[in-house]
């Protein structure tokens, strides 16, 4: 099996699940004792959370660069970045190693040719719903138009990842919100809306809504299982 480099912590809760994702996944496919070989880089998401609102994304380039560097001298074979947002500097992991990066918005695009979407809602950070590196990213790829919740809604749902699901609060009251949003972009023409960061499915999942989700954790997570399985 190929040994994966995850850079997690961000925030931590998501890659609870993304650890249970990988090791479940590969042990699914070995049976017996199989468990994923992992290793990862777990930062402290306190700086990293402002330096996002800050908008300072050389710093964190360079940040999740050594992290990525550190990951490939330990024997990654690949590097996971565990959340949706820090995908905006993307290009300063990739260019850190020559190890490859399994990009979230790719698996997310692949998913999503697959069902034939070709047009989807995007929930996620301000950063991953306003920036263009993850809408282009699917259009330009994988030709898939991308509705975002307006500017009001999208605060709504930014505060409630940043106050709430990173610090593992999960409220009714938020979950409802959050329908309220999916039903809006499905009204809008999504055929399907992404949960665009690696926590919100720790407060939506499929049974709270008739609108198809597409959970970029499990869906990256699957993606990471392949590759370890079969190096591709
Ligand atoms: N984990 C979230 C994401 O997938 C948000 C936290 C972060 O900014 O990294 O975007």
């Amino acid at each position: 099996m190929k040994k994966l480099g995850l850079i997690g912590g961000m925030s931590w809760e998501s890659t609870v699940s993304y650890y249970q994702a990988l090791n479940r996944g590969v042990n699914h496919a070995l049976g017996g004792l199989h468990s994923a070989p992992l290793l990862l880089s777990s930062v402290d998401f306190a700086p990293i959370a402002r330096l996002q609102h800050e908008n300072n994304w050389d710093t964190l380039g360079n940040m999740l660069a050594e992290e990525a560097k550190a990951l490939e001298r330990a024997g990654a074979d690949a590097i996971l970045i565990c959340t949706n947002t820090m995908h905006n500097v993307a290009n300063a992991v990739i260019s850190a190693t020559s190890l490859p990066l399994l990009h979230i918005a790719d698996a997310t695009g692949e998913a999503l040719n697959k069902d034939k979407v070709h047009t989807v809602g995007l929930l996620g950070t301000q950063f991953t719903m306003a920036q263009p590196f993850y809408k282009d990213r699917l259009k330009d790829k994988f030709n898939i138009e991308v509705v975002v919740p307006s500017a009001e809604q999208q605060t709504i749902v930014h505060n409630i990842i940043y106050e709430q699901l990173c610090k593992g609060v999960i409220c009714a009251e938020s979950r409802e919100a959050y329908i309220n949003v999916i039903n809006d972009l499905a009204a809008q023409g999504a055929e399907g809306v992404i949960l665009g960061c690696t926590e919100i499915a720790l407060l939506v999942q499929q049974p709270h809504t008739k609108v198809r989700l597409y959970d970029t954790t499990a869906i990256h997570a699957k993606r990471a299982v392949e590759f370890i399985l079969h190096g591709a």
